[in-house]
């Protein structure tokens, strides 16, 4: 049975109720907001964000930019008196118009079905805090940008009660964990029911008992999202904790997290009668969704018809795979993914054993089942599917790396919700009327190189400058929050300077990310702050003790001395937000990781499309977007190649020296010196180059149309 026009897929009517319930609170004027409220669409309408924040700017911030909070604690004063405010509620109507005429338009099939698109962690924006990192964010970017493209795409995760951690630093500069309830009925969500209001549900079975799941669906754009909830009465306190957080930490309930994500997507799927054309797995945690898949054709389990119901899962299965570190790969016991399926495939433990096992071990990856269980794997950047080959030959049984059957579709970004303020205004003017659907061709950003040095520069300056006045606030305050020495804040306060060259480091603490090479020679980090400053953000994964360690030792740095501490901010809490904030204002994004373990990195390409300038090991996406003229390569290009058994102090010594040695040498100098209109011509140079050469080819308007034209169609 074709699936039905994905306008009317299930739960469309559930979130039409809910957003006619908040409608319902508000003065007449007002109702099209509450629509806009119910589908992240707004968050990347150039005038959406200004939408909400028009009604109540501090209320909206108050609730993390969530608009639905917004409406329903808004007084009701301030929605009157918005409700009055009639060029406001001109432009309420004409975002929701447009809003409407995209969702209306029809789509640009890819087969007959959607793609399943499956990951444990979906990043649309800060107000779902249900992502931890890159993989997340990609996941959201590709979603939002299959509905600009108008490709049909349903979403499939799931719905963490407390969703990721959150961070806090102590006094002592330890990194504290927390986390906070997200509660759906106050987000954009709805649970998908029959129509007879009753929540559409399906079971899970989890080592031997039923796991009641019910269903929430989130709209992206036109792209439905659904995510399964196991926090239901039916559940018992154990059953109910498996979709508590993102990544729980003990090992057998996230074993369990795969099991309802995988199993419970099919399953999911199946009762909401979406029939996917293909199922595309996300980074190895969905690798179950194929198993059940085959389960579904041939329930019986005898051998010969679970062989080729395997066969014909894979025809429709793909797979990703997004990072070598071991830890982004986890693998279980068989015994223990045995006793989790549980009965439903005891016929299948020794197919199961073999699809997962690496390298003859009795073990199950999940990457290796991913990969085994995929007509396609794909890595995340050319270099990334180069060491994938090599890291997974084993699972192929290939000869020579070449032989292995693993491709890759780098990576991109959702240009519209990663480009600030300025640059979204200079590049709407000089690149033309609807050059964002026109963003993979290199020929929408040639236009960049003929716009006036000064009239960059100057975009670049305000966006500095937004950064700072929101960067010292927030510092701060977090200086605040730590006990900081007044001396300390009073210094903060003073030591930010909005036309100094700023350096943005954002990232996970993990160790190959390598932070504390940043100030590894004191003195030499403190010369370079004489002129510059750094904004850096980051958590450490909460069982991480050795990041976490790190973290603290770099709050152990010299902090009230205003040579470094005042100008090394670290800002709190890395999320979406602060990402897109730092992006936008930085000069330059520096990025220092172990190579290859970057897989592919995506805030780099963030920070080029608002004119940063990126500093890199040659690692992931940089070392196939550096050209010698758009940005700066730290360290030596054969260093990324993967080379057994490395000498990892060695590397950290020499790659520490060229990160010196590029920022003293390169860096500075460029941006410091300026003609006589106080413009910096070489710098705005590179800052042209890499609008014009990562802007075409590090979009997600290219990598969404790649993986359809060679992951999804392709045969
Ligand atoms: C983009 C983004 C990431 C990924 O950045 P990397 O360059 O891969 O480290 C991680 N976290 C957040 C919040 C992001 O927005």
């Amino acid at each position: 049975m074709p699936t039905p026009s994905r306008l009317d897929l299930p739960g469309r009517d559930d979130l039409a109720r809910a957003a006619a319930d908040v409608a319902s609170m508000l003065p007449s004027e007002l109702e099209p907001l509450a629509r806009l409220a119910y589908n992240y669409r707004w968050s990347w309408l150039p005038d959406g964000p200004a939408l909400f924040r028009a009604v109540d700017g501090r209320l909206f911030d108050r609730v993390g930019e969530n608009p639905v909070r917004l409406l329903m604690e808004a007084r009701r004063d301030v929605l009157e008196a918005a409700a009055a405010d009639a060029p406001l509620v001109e432009r309420i109507r004409a975002a929701a118009d447009a809003v409407d005429a995209e969702l209306e338009a029809p789509d640009d099939p890819i087969g007959d079905g959607p793609v399943a698109f499956l990951c444990a962690e979906f990043g649309v924006h800060r107000s779902l805090h249900i992502y931890s990192g890159g993989l997340g964010v990609l996941a959201g970017d590709i979603l939002k940008e299959a509905s600009d493209l108008r490709r049909p795409y349903v979403g499939v995760g799931l719905l963490y009660a407390h969703g990721n951690f959150r961070q806090r630093i102590a006094p002592s500069g330890y990194q504290e964990d927390f986390w906070q309830p997200i509660v759906p009925e106050r987000l954009p969500a709805a649970l998908v029911t029959n129509g007879d209001g009753t929540p559409s549900t399906v079971e899970v079975p989890v080592r031997g008992r039923p796991v009641h799941v019910q269903i929430w669906r989130v709209d992206i754009g036109r792209t439905p999202l659904y995510l399964l909830d196991a926090n239901v009465p039916e559940n018992d306190v154990v059953a109910r904790w498996i979709t508590s957080r993102l990544y729980v930490g003990d090992r057998d309930t996230r074993l369990e997290q795969y099991v309802l994500l995988g199993v419970g997507a099919i399953r999911a799927l199946e009762v909401l009668d979406i029939d996917p054309a293909v199922l595309h797995l996300n980074e190895g945690h969905a690798s179950f969704a194929p198993l059940e898949l085959a389960r579904a054709i041939a329930p019986g389990g005898d051998v010969l018809a679970v062989g080729k119901a395997i066969e014909q899962a894979r025809a429709r299965t793909v797979f990703t795979t997004h990072t070598p570190v071991p830890a982004g790969n986890e693998a279980y016991p068989i015994e223990l993914v045995r006793a989790t399926l549980g009965p439903p495939f005891a016929a299948w433990t020794g197919e199961i054993a073999d699809l997962g096992q690496i390298d003859g071990r009795p073990d199950v990856g999940m990457t290796s089942l991913g990969l085994r269980l995929a007509r396609t794997a794909t890595g995340v950047s050319e270099l990334h599917g180069r060491v994938s080959r090599h890291i997974w030959r084993g699972v192929f049984g290939a000869p020579t790396d070449d032989e292995v059957p693993i491709g890759s579709v780098t990576n991109g970004v959702h240009v519209p919700t990663w480009l600030g303020g300025p640059m979204r205004a200079l590049l709407d003017e000089a690149l033309g009327d609807g050059w964002l659907a026109r963003a993979d061709d290199p020929a929408t950003w040639a236009p960049v190189l003929d716009i006036p040095d000064d009239v960059v520069w100057n975009a670049r300056v305000r966006a500095r400058h937004g950064l700072i006045d929101w960067l010292r606030d927030r510092d701060v305050a977090d200086r605040l929050a730590r006990d900081e020495p007044r001396a300390a804040v009073d210094a903060a306060t003073d030591a930010l300077d909005p036309d100094r060259l700023t350096i943005g480091f954002a990232r996970r603490v993990a160790a190959y990310k390598r932070l504390p090479l940043l100030y590894r020679d004191l003195e030499r980090t403190a010369k370079i702050l004489e002129h510059a400053q750094f904004a850096i953000a980051g958590k450490a994964h909460p069982r991480d003790l050795d990041a976490k360690q790190k973290l603290a030792g770099f709050f152990l740095l010299p902090w009230s001395d205003v040579r470094i501490g005042a100008r090394m901010t670290f800002i709190e809490d890395y999320d979406m937000s602060i990402a897109a904030r730092l992006v936008s204002g930085c000069d330059v994004w520096l990025n220092v990781p172990r190579p290859p373990w970057e897989a592919s990195g995506t805030s780099g390409m963030k920070a080029a499309m608002n004119g940063a300038v990126n500093a890199s090991v040659l690692d992931g996406w940089w070392a196939e977007a550096h050209d010698g003229r758009n940005g700066f390569a730290i360290g030596d290009p054969a260093a990324a190649e993967l080379v057994e058994g490395a000498d990892e102090q060695a590397r950290d010594d020499a790659d520490t020296a060229a990160l010196y040695a590029v920022i003293e040498d390169e860096v500075l100098p460029t941006f410091t010196e300026r003609d006589a209109d106080g413009v910096p011509r070489a710098w705005v140079a590179m800052v042209k180059a890499s609008l014009a050469t990562v802007g075409p080819r590090f979009c997600a308007t290219r990598m969404v149309r790649e993986y359809v034209d060679r992951v999804y169609t392709a045969r």
